[in-house]
């Protein structure tokens, strides 16, 4: 079967490509754990004078990747431009800090000299998903290779032509032929490329389901896995908010990217005193928001990635009001071609309802009403994912109080959405995940941290 991409604002075919055969996958892993033979022995000066040979390649190419990525997934081109440049800083960053993240760390013991070193471990496998076709990949790349490790990607399959340009953008930056290369493959091979012996180490983002399988199968063989899942992060709404603010701040968080990312504001968990005026501002700010082409420059929502995707939030939305949530905006399908689904709030929900316990990974907005910051607190966590949450209070000690202890995800933001940062680290804890990436973290993964004692 092809693997096929398709124009999801108008359901047109861009492409089909041939997926690799299990013995052309296994012999391109083989190729680039020859190539990690070498690219292990080059110092922390050679690799980062790549990565920033890369982050040039990226600023040069981000008009064109952000046409590609809009093209396959529909993510709107200003956002597209933003997402590479992102790349880049993550190329920067690693460039600048891996030595000194990496650098031997002396211990003293009754050793004559004890210290940790951390060494690469060979190649790891990343299975990234299509919402950030560039950013999944990169914040797995740049620290993987700034760490002396080398990376195969199994991309998701609607978006093999920027799988291919990630292939390209390396090679473009002057690194070693096969130290990172793209296998065009389905899923279903996954778990025959995770016992490929060359494969070190497993890195996944994407749904809880997938993260689960891929771990179960590196389990087995005991091959370490980072897992990046899914989110519905909270965002916490107290009484003594700068209400328009947050509004608008949460209405951003919500449809970045059609409303298609793990940390986008999911649930909004406002103070009965104050919902009835921030629901006010979130109405406005929300239908302000342009659905249409994602290549339109004034476009804010793109369609939706796929339209199997699309239909299952319609279903999501559908059910949580069958049982009782109140759609103030959106929630019918548009008339016409491609996968779009318009900007969407419910009211009243409650659990047992789609919006309460699941992901809804599109532009779908649940308010929910808490009767005091103790019951707003019980309903954040009331959740089986923890990847980010955010509070929001005039009064920043309180803000940063409830942040460090009281929310249970990867991160809490106050008074902010929740974003990743080169470096800083991030991840989930419950079902979003387990593991660190960016930042100093992000890069310990996969190493040895080996300890050296000298008698
Ligand atoms: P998936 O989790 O299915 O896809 C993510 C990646 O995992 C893709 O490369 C996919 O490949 C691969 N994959 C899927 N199943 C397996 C498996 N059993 N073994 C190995 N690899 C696998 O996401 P979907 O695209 O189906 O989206 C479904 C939902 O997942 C979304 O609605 C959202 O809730 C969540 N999601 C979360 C993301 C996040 O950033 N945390 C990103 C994307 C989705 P292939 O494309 O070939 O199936």
């Amino acid at each position: 079967m092809s693997i096929i991409a398709i124009d999801p604002a108008n359901g047109k075919v861009i492409r089909k490509y041939r997926p690799n055969t299990p013995k052309q996958a296994d012999q391109k892993i083989k190729q680039t754990h020859k190539a990690w033979l070498n690219w292990k022995n080059t110092t922390h000066q050679e690799r980062s004078a790549l990565l920033t040979a890369m982050a040039g390649v990226l600023q040069t190419r981000k008009t064109e990747l952000a046409i590609l990525m809009a093209q396959e997934m529909g993510k709107p081109t200003s956002q597209g431009v933003a997402e590479i440049e992102k790349c880049a800083s993550v190329c920067e960053y690693y460039a600048a800090n891996a030595g000194n993240q990496l650098a031997d760390q002396i211990i003293e013991t009754d050793a004559s000299k004890s210290y940790i070193t951390f060494q690469p471990l060979g190649v790891v496998l990343a299975v990234m998903p299509w919402n950030f076709p560039f950013w999944q990949a990169f914040r797995f790349l740049a620290p993987a290779l700034a760490a002396g490790n080398c990376g195969v990607l199994k991309h998701a399959s609607n978006v093999p032509g920027c799988a291919l340009a990630i292939e390209d953008v390396v090679r473009q930056a002057g690194f070693p032929e096969n130290v990172f290369q793209t296998l065009l493959v389905e899923s279903a091979m996954v778990e025959k490329i995770i016992e490929n012996p060359f494969i070190q180490a497993v890195t996944l983002t994407g749904s809880t389901n997938a993260g689960k399988q891929v771990a179960q199968k590196a389990g087995s063989l005991v091959k370490k896995t980072v897992l990046e899942l899914g989110g519905s992060d909270p965002y916490v709404i107290l009484e003594d908010a700068d209400l328009e603010k947050a509004a608008e701040i949460c209405v951003n968080s919500r449809v970045i990217n059609g409303g298609q990312s793990c940390i986008a504001a999911k649930r909004f968990i406002v103070v009965k005193s104050v919902e009835k005026e921030f629901t006010k501002y979130f109405l406005a700010k929300m239908k302000a928001k342009k659905l249409g082409d994602p290549l339109d420059i004034l476009t804010d929502i793109g369609p939706q990635a796929r339209t199997d995707l699309r239909n299952e939030l319609h279903e999501q939305v559908k059910l949580s009001i069958k049982k009782g949530a109140k759609c103030i905006l959106g929630g019918t399908l548009p008339k016409g071609k491609g996968a779009f689904y318009p900007a969407t709030i419910l009211t009243k929900v409650k659990p047992g309802m789609p919006a309460y316990d699941e992901e809804l990974f599109g532009p779908v907005a649940a308010i929910i009403s808490a009767k005091d910051k103790a019951d707003a607190i019980r309903i954040a966590n009331d959740s089986s994912f923890g990847l980010g949450s955010a509070v929001f209070t005039k009064d920043r000690e309180r803000g940063e109080k409830i942040a460090a202890t009281q929310l249970q995800s990867g991160s809490c933001f106050v008074n902010a959405l929740v974003k990743s940062d080169p470096r800083l680290p991030f991840g989930g804890i419950k079902q979003s995940g387990y593991g660190r990436e960016l930042g100093m973290f992000g890069i310990h993964e996969f190493v040895n941290i080996k300890t050296v004692f000298v008698a």
